[in-house]
């Protein structure tokens, strides 16, 4: 015990009160003496000293000690009251302990009191630990439950992130979930107006007012120390923090008007991005004291999750839509045209109307990229689709399917006496007047291929196909344009002729399997096959896939040849293994049709069953615009399969629309990204960026990146910086028949 023992003494003898003091000197206890004779000097005492122990006499001349006992009991009742007397006997000396006293030494013992003092002193200290102890542990229950509260409001955040891909529903999610399940009174998110002038509430939650709003938006140029916790927020980068409303040292604008309304508490804390702040999230609380350390951390975590939920919604968007458009000619793709088209198609307004799709293209491209060089190809389909853009502002009216191909959607039209005067006012207008690149004169042959609606086709990607299959028919025929009308019954007599030898194809055992390759980036291992499928027709010899696969769908055929890709995969395998290979995985493509049957699942693990090894080593490759038809129908499938141990990758990625939020919430392990990509990553910028977000983004969804039609080294460079995992293409081997892999296996091991 520190310094000297401060004790009162209510006491009329001094003589006594000098005994007392002398045995606590004895017995070493180190002791100052305040002594009173009356109530009013006791009442001063106990307020001017803060005794450590009270004694007291019994009875005096001016005063009692019973009635110093109440009064100490009142206004010290921590303090311990000794009753130092001569005899009271035993009853009153019951009563004093029952009233409150401590203790009781007959003056005729005084060798006891030392021991009394210290006894009560230890007690005090004991009960004052009691209290503390207990006052911690309520303190603690009640942080626990709030960061209970807080950590659950964290991960619900953290699963609208990956549930809501727009800014809007994320930041009205994210203030909902900090209201109801935070339990903040008000949640206000708010964002820099792009002048940089002012700060925004752009979703809130929680009890309000149309003051309350009215001071959401916030100037952001005061500056000064009476700021709003918001802007000092953001001028900080650092969170702002108020735990007690009523005690702020230094008034701001907000805070009176939080006070008239309740607040006890308020923080701003400042979203950031790549190290700039562009909003806030500010929280009010009716009770003081909220902004705990823990707390404080969970907040914290909540505002950069959302801040690089927002970063990465910009990225996605930024994704999606050089997935929707053309990064050369900034048009639309081909996919979001067949949209905007079969969109148009299904007004109900636009019953009885007619539509012309044109596709044209630029004669002798080719020669002018090996004559001129590709960047005055590139500049010419550049300007192109400038003055398509002028002459359709409808930014998705006018598309540019790649390869110098563009194509129009006009309406009206739909017979043949019209095109003239269509293709007159439409497409032909734009190459009227010659293009200037480099300081030459351009004057590009133009082709044109039209289709009508719904004359040759009522379905949008039908249309399309049939515009296309015009223009190509005008190229063969050397013509400057070609309507569909004028092209059907020229080729078909010998499509038909095809289709009738591809439905007997299965039975007479024409189909083969050729693999291709591929490759981990960084170690330049092998570690899977695809298998391709082929067709040896008697007539044409190897058809390729693209001809005779979208017949097999037509005809519904591709649901037995997909089972049979799969057998017969799990049979090459087999001999593979027998042959002493080690065994490596083999995706197989799977058509829409067949992922659409019920009983896909179920075939699919049949065929699989007899595989050669376990686990499972058996990929399905998807392509994107299948899983999106039935969503629901299809996770519940593909999660079957994987469960299975088969292994998921979405084909083709990028040229669909879905984005990698949504394929983030599918069963699938891998993306490959289209070869569209890759052939122009080594001069296309943009496309480059946007690789290389695919496959962090992936990469941040647990999901691996397969990057297809690699051909050039430098190709593969690139995607080696940017950490993709797999490669495949034609630089490590072409698609080859299921004999020679052992043979190509080897080679690629040794070239390793
Ligand atoms: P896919 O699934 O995207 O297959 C990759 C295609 O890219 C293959 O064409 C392959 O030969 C080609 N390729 C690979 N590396 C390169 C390269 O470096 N450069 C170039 N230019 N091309 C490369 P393939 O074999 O003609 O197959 C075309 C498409 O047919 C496949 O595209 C797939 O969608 C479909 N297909 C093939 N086999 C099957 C099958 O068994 N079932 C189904 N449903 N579809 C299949
Ligand atoms: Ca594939
Ligand atoms: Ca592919």
């Amino acid at each position: 015990m520190k310094g000297k023992l401060q004790l009162v003494m209510v006491e009329d003898s001094g003589p006594d009160a000098e005994l007392v003091a002398r045995n606590l000197a004895k017995a070493g206890l180190d002791v100052a003496i305040h002594r009173v004779e009356t109530e009013s000097d006791f009442i001063r005492a106990l307020q001017t000293v803060e005794p450590d122990v009270i004694l007291s006499d019994f009875s005096l001349p001016q005063f009692d000690g019973l009635r110093a006992l109440d009064i100490a009991v009142k206004h010290a009742s921590e303090t311990p009251f000794i009753f130092v007397s001569g005899t009271i006997g035993e009853e009153r000396a019951i009563d004093a302990l029952r009233r409150g006293a401590t203790d009781y030494v007959l003056k005729t013992n005084l060798s006891r009191l030392p021991a009394a003092v210290e006894r009560s002193l230890r007690e005090v200290s004991l009960k004052a630990e009691k209290a503390k102890s207990d006052q911690q542990r309520r303190d603690q229950e009640v942080r626990l439950k709030r960061l209970t509260r807080a950590l659950r409001m964290l991960s619900s955040t953290g699963s609208a992130i990956l549930r809501l891909r727009n800014r809007t529903e994320l930041f009205d999610e994210v203030c909902r979930i900090a209201a109801d399940q935070g339990g903040y009174d008000r949640v206000v998110i708010s964002l820099i107006d792009p002048d940089a002038r002012t700060l925004r509430p752009r979703a809130w939650a929680g009890t309000d007012s149309a003051a309350l709003r009215a001071a959401d938006c916030v100037e952001l140029d005061s500056g000064t120390e009476s700021a709003d916790m918001a802007e000092r927020a953001i001028h900080s980068g650092a969170p702002s923090i108020h735990n007690d409303l009523a005690r702020e040292p230094q008034p701001w604008s907000r805070h009176e008007l939080l006070i008239a309304h309740d607040y006890a508490a308020a923080a701003s804390l400042p979203l950031l991005i790549d190290g700039t702040v562009i909003g806030v999230v500010s929280l009010f609380s009716k009770q003081h004291d909220v902004f705990d350390p823990a707390e404080l951390d969970v907040l914290l975590e909540l505002t950069a999750n959302l801040a690089f939920a927002l970063q990465y919604l910009e990225r996605d968007e930024a994704v999606h839509f050089l997935s929707y458009f053309d990064s050369l000619t900034g048009l639309a793709k081909r996919p979001l045209f067949c949209q905007r088209l079969a969109q148009l198609m299904s007004f109900d307004a636009f019953d009885g109307g007619t539509l012309t799709v044109v596709v044209f293209d630029v004669q002798k491209l080719g020669a002018i990229n090996d004559s001129m060089g590709r960047y005055v190809g590139d500049r010419l389909l550049e300007k192109i689709a400038v003055r398509l853009r002028q002459a359709y502002p409808d930014s998705e009216c006018a598309a540019y399917f790649g390869g110098g191909t563009f194509a129009l959607m006009l309406t009206g039209g739909g017979n043949t006496a019209d095109t003239g005067r269509i293709l007159q006012n439409a497409a032909t207008q734009l190459f009227i007047e010659p293009f200037h690149i480099d300081g030459q004169e351009l004057r590009p042959a133009i082709r044109y291929g039209v289709a009508f609606y719904p004359h040759d086709a009522d379905a949008a990607d039908a249309l399309v196909q049939n515009a296309e299959a015009a223009l190509k028919a005008a190229r063969e025929d050397n013509e400057k344009y070609m309507l569909f009308g004028f092209v059907t019954g020229r080729p078909t007599s010998r499509g038909l002729a095809l289709e009738a030898r591809l439905s007997g194809a299965l039975d007479r055992d024409e189909f083969r399997l050729h693999y291709q390759p591929k490759v981990a980036i960084d170690s330049g291992r092998i570690e899977g096959l695809e298998a391709l499928l082929r067709w040896q027709d008697t007539e044409d010899g190897v058809v390729p896939p693209s001809i005779f696969i979208p017949l097999l769908e037509r005809s519904g055929a591709i649901v037995d040849v997909g089972e049979w890709v799969l057998l017969q995969a799990v049979r090459d395998m087999r001999s593979w293994s027998a042959a002493g290979l080690p065994s490596v995985r083999v995706a197989v493509n799977v058509s829409p049709l067949q992922l659409r049957r019920r009983d896909f699942v179920d075939r699919v693990l049949a065929s699989v069953e007899p595989a050669v090894t376990q686990p499972c080593c058996v990929d399905l490759e998807i392509t994107e615009s299948m899983l999106m038809q039935d969503l629901e129908l299809s996770i519940r499938k593909l999660a079957q399969l994987r469960e299975a141990g088969i292994g998921i990758a979405i084909d083709d990625f990028g040229t669909g629309y879905s984005s990698l939020r949504l394929l983030a919430r599918l069963p699938v392990d891998t993306l490959k990204v289209d070869r569209s990509f890759i052939q122009s990553i080594g001069d296309t910028p943009n496309i480059m960026t946007l690789v290389s977000t695919v496959v962090s983004l992936a990469r941040a969804f647990n999901m691996r990146t397969v990057a297809e039609g690699v051909e050039t080294a430098e190709q593969l460079q690139i995607l080696r910086t940017m950490k993709c995992d797999q490669a495949q293409g034609f630089l490590f081997g072409r698609p080859t028949p299921a004999v020679e892999v052992p043979a190509a296996i080897a080679r690629l091991s040794r070239s390793q």
